[in-house]
């Protein structure tokens, strides 16, 4: 029997293909995947115990090959983290990625402080926690490794990521090239580890290990609670609904380009985007033209309930237990649309529009459940208040004390001042789109694991140190 030449051509170029695929799978010495908890705990464990030996000197080595690593490979996560989670836009993720790479704190955020006088110095320094445990959100896979990564370890420590399951691969993948920079550079094995298969008993297990020192929960109010019950010192980086107010002393085009960019920015999945508009009725219809002229596409009347019906699940909940009240609607997010493109959003009710949509808007009023809830998609809704102080008023209610992100478009210091007392937000952007807080146009370095609730603000390196006492007596003091 003859077998076809082409077909054995054929059968080889799957093979190599198959292959070709597992690649990223396959897992070498020290680059920190492992079966099974204990396993990744042990690992990082060793692996702080020589972070430890070395100088600050060569941990900030260890840091630059981790930027470079992730630099040269922010394409690569951008897209695999689009692929997989099938969120997001793939260019501003790699601005993410990049942002992550260079504006994360080094080793220079670490500050130590010292008393003399006459009894001798006195000195406070920033130690490592040890083995930090940090779990990590779907909706910036790549960029929270990153960020957690270079500054728990810029602070001496190692890390035991918890990733989401559903951005499983791009998670891990990161966590093996930031170990092969490392070892490259010099530095200890798995300093960064993680379970193959994570999954929320993995979480659980990697919580509650002995081993781990300190938590770091960066997703929804479910996981920081989690962190926060578990007996243990924790960093809680909890959800966001950031109010866009908008008031008649604004610069109402440059409001309207500054909205929709930061809306829009990676289809609205980071934490800190605008989730609202609250704007003052006078100048309503002109933010609202400007809006559209800068990508956004209005919709209103029925479309407004048919998006609704699309991207909201209903729930019927009793007001409370055991209740014979009739039972009151509340509805959650359809985890279907979220980080999806505003196209992609309106073709489900019929809309055709074309790429430079980036955006949808709609009046809606202020209870609506596309203000209430965090959707983390392109909708925008907008609400109209006849002044600033219903408008302060409302933004701190849609906040819903997450003390996460506000946004302000105006002129007037007072009003800026007055809504910025009100909300006590850990980010509060003035005049420009929201991402600007973490550095993007705005000055200061960036994070991507913002701790409302814990009160930590923008982590950065020292926020995942102990303070050391350090105490000489009789000496020291040269004065
Ligand atoms: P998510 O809460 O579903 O998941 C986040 C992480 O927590 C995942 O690793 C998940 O597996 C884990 N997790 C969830 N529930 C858990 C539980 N009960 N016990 C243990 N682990 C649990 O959130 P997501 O969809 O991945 O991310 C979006 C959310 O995260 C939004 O609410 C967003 O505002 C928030 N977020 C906040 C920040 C910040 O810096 N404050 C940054 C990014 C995202």
């Amino acid at each position: 029997m003859t077998i076809d030449p082409n077909l054995i051509a054929k059968i080889a170029a799957e093979v190599m293909a198959r292959v070709q695929e597992r690649q990223p799978e396959t897992v070498s010495a020290g680059e920190g995947i492992f079966p099974t908890v204990d396993e990744a705990v042990a690992a990082a464990r060793a692996a702080q115990k020589q972070l430890k030996k070395l100088s600050i000197e060569k941990r900030e080595e260890l840091i630059q090959a981790m930027r470079q690593a992730a630099c040269d490979n922010a394409e690569l996560l951008a897209e695999m983290g689009v692929s997989e989670s099938g969120m997001g836009r793939v260019s501003d993720k790699v601005i993410k990625n990049r942002l992550a790479a260079t504006k994360t704190p080094g080793t220079e955020d670490l500050k130590s402080e010292a008393w003399s006088g006459d009894r001798g110095l006195t000195l406070i320094e920033m130690g490592p926690y040890g083995v930090i445990g940090s779990i990590t959100p779907t909706t910036n896979p790549s960029e929270t490794v990153i960020c957690n990564g270079i500054g728990m370890i810029a602070a001496g420590n190692a890390v035991v990521f918890s990733p989401h399951p559903t951005a499983k691969n791009t998670s891990l993948v990161t966590i093996k090239l930031l170990n092969k920079a490392i070892i490259q550079a010099g530095g200890p094995p798995n300093l960064l580890t993680a379970v193959a298969e994570p999954s929320l008993a993995a979480t659980n297990a990697m919580m509650q290990h002995p081993d781990i020192n300190m938590l770091v929960a960066t997703g929804g109010p479910a996981v920081v609670k989690a962190v926060m019950s578990c007996g243990k010192k924790a960093i809680g980086a909890g959800a966001g609904n950031p109010p866009a107010v908008v008031d008649e002393t604004a610069d109402i085009e440059k409001a309207a380009k500054d909205i929709i960019d930061g809306c829009s920015f990676d289809n609205n999945l980071p934490c800190i985007a605008e989730k609202e508009v609250i704007v003052v009725g006078s100048v309503a219809d002109k933010l609202m033209a400007y809006m559209q002229r800068y990508g956004a596409y209005l919709i209103s009347g029925p479309d407004v309930d048919r998006l609704a019906k699309v991207i909201l699940t209903e729930k019927a909940e009793l007001a409370a237990a055991g209740c014979t009240e009739k039972p009151k609607k509340s509805y959650a997010v359809n985890k279907n649309y979220v980080g999806k493109d505003a196209r992609y959003i309106l073709s489900q009710i019929g809309i055709q529009v074309p790429d430079s949509i980036r955006a949808v808007i709609c009046e809606t009023p202020a209870d609506h459940p596309f203000v209430v809830e965090e959707l983390m998609m392109p909708v925008l809704p907008v609400v109209q208040v006849k002044d600033i102080d219903a408008a302060i008023e409302l933004a701190v209610k849609v906040e819903h004390g997450n003390r996460h992100t506000a946004i302000m478009h105006s002129k007037n210091v007072d009003n800026l001042t007055k809504l910025a007392k009100a909300i006590e937000t850990t980010i509060f952007v003035k005049n420009a789109p929201s991402y600007a807080g973490i550095g993007v146009g705005g000055e200061g370095f960036t994070t991507f694991t913002i701790a409302g609730p814990t009160g930590e603000g923008l982590t950065s390196p020292r926020s995942f140190t102990r303070q050391r006492r350090c105490v000489l007596v009789d000496a020291l003091s040269i004065v």
